[in-house]
């Protein structure tokens, strides 16, 4: 079996001692600083040339970049302080700004604003050093501590299952909270007790009215986040009108933090449940590739964001490869939804928000999602070589109030493990 390296992502809110906020602090302060002067030079670069015929036109890469910031440094010494992997990333950020530009994807690169923005971050990289006990990290663990370069510890409780190698670290400061984004590698991705060869052959579509729809009709809703969305949006309201700093606001901010930790564990229970059942009775699995950037400028931006779909498709994935399973995911120019599974006919007419239609060459009535996942799973299906079908059936069964603990069952027996 071919060993694939799968990156995943984990946030972690964490409180940090005094000396590491304000080495946090600095280094947010730095690498804005470092991403706004670089901007500025390469805008004054382009105008000499585009205004004046002096120099010659550049491109903002790499090359470019460490000689602003070589330079930077020895304008302003207290940038030597900050964390070099940390101001790399930053810089590495306004080239990725400038090449979505150029090729048309995004607007110009923007200014940072640290004051109005309320989200902050900054990466750290993992670099890896040899000593006298072999090859170390910069960023490592150390029990349930998180080594972040030389500017500190944080303190994980709930380590989880991060047992890969970290690639890197994006700290994020939002609303006075702080979270670790750690994005690590999972290595050696064996099968563990591996489901037995039987299994179905799905195909799902991914939506907004519908969270899931298989290929046989059966459909997933995402988690019910209303209530904790609800205390969410009141705690921070109340932040908002209290004195920062004050001893009501750290109350207050307590209680958001628990919120929106509790958010995270439900999202991510609930994910790591429906991926672990879906692979559990599938052995082929199509999807789709997303195309993220396009359903963002659908106006469904906010929606996306929290529903976070690349976090479950990573899953399934990685849990597919773990258990023996196919997964396959198809081009995201594959036309899904406007195409009829029935005649193969294109629909070119077929509007964002019709869930129903009726093809108008052979005419069979359609219900949208799950015509499209019909369409995901014959897709996938012939890049995988495979002309078999099958049918999947299963449902959650009871939901506690607040723990959303969904246990599912498999309805056909025939083919069900459970
Ligand atoms: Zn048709």
């Amino acid at each position: 079996m071919v060993e694939k390296v799968f990156i995943l992502t984990e946030k972690i809110e964490f409180v940090p001692d005094k000396d590491l906020e304000r080495a946090l602090n600095f280094n947010l302060r730095a690498s804005g600083y470092v991403f706004n002067k670089t901007l500025e030079y390469s805008m004054y670069r382009e105008n000499l040339v585009k205004e004046f015929n002096i120099g010659n036109q550049y491109k903002v890469d790499r090359n470019y970049t460490q000689k602003i910031v070589k330079t930077l440094r020895k304008q302003k010494p207290f940038l030597k302080k900050a964390d070099s992997t940390c101001i790399q990333a930053s810089t590495d950020r306004l080239i990725k700004a400038y090449n979505g530009y150029n090729d048309g994807r995004t607007g110009f690169p923007k200014f940072k604003s640290l004051k109005k923005n309320p989200v902050q971050s900054i990466t750290l990289r993992n670099n890896e050093y040899h000593t006298k006990e072999g090859v170390k990290g910069t960023i490592r663990w150390q029990g349930n501590r998180l080594r972040l370069n030389k500017l500190g510890f944080i303190e994980v409780k709930h380590k989880r299952n991060i047992t890969g190698k970290i690639k890197e670290t994006t700290i994020l400061k939002e609303n006075g909270s702080w979270f670790v984004c750690i994005v690590y590698e999972m290595e050696k991705i064996q099968p563990k007790d591996e489901f037995s060869e039987h299994g179905l052959y799905v195909g799902i579509d991914v939506g907004l009215t519908d969270f899931l729809t298989f290929s046989n009709g059966k459909t997933i809703q995402k988690p019910d986040l209303k209530k904790i969305n609800g205390r969410i949006q009141h705690y921070q309201q109340k932040l908002s009108r209290q004195k920062e700093g004050g001893s009501n606001w750290k109350k207050t901010r307590q209680k958001l933090r628990k919120w929106i930790n509790k958010k995270n564990n439900v999202v991510n229970d609930y994910y790591h449940k429906i991926s672990y059942n879906i692979v559990k009775h599938c052995k082929f699995i199509a999807m789709e590739t997303l195309n993220i950037r396009e359903m963002i400028k659908s106006n469904l931006s906010r929606s996306i964001h929290e529903i976070g779909w690349g976090k479950l498709i990573d899953m399934i994935k990685y849990k597919a490869e773990w258990y023996g399973r196919e997964f396959i995911q198809i081009n995201q120019w594959f036309p899904s939804s406007k195409k009829c599974n029935v005649c193969g006919e294109i629909n070119h007419g077929l509007g964002r928000e019709e869930r129903e239609w009726e093809c108008p060459h052979c005419p069979t009535v359609h219900k949208r999602d799950v015509n499209a996942a019909k369409n995901i799973l014959d897709e996938g299906l012939r890049v995988a070589g495979s002309t078999m079908l099958c049918l999947v059936d299963f449902i959650p069964i009871g939901q506690g109030k607040f723990t959303y603990k969904y246990e599912w069952k498999c309805f056909d027996k025939t083919i069900c493990m459970t």
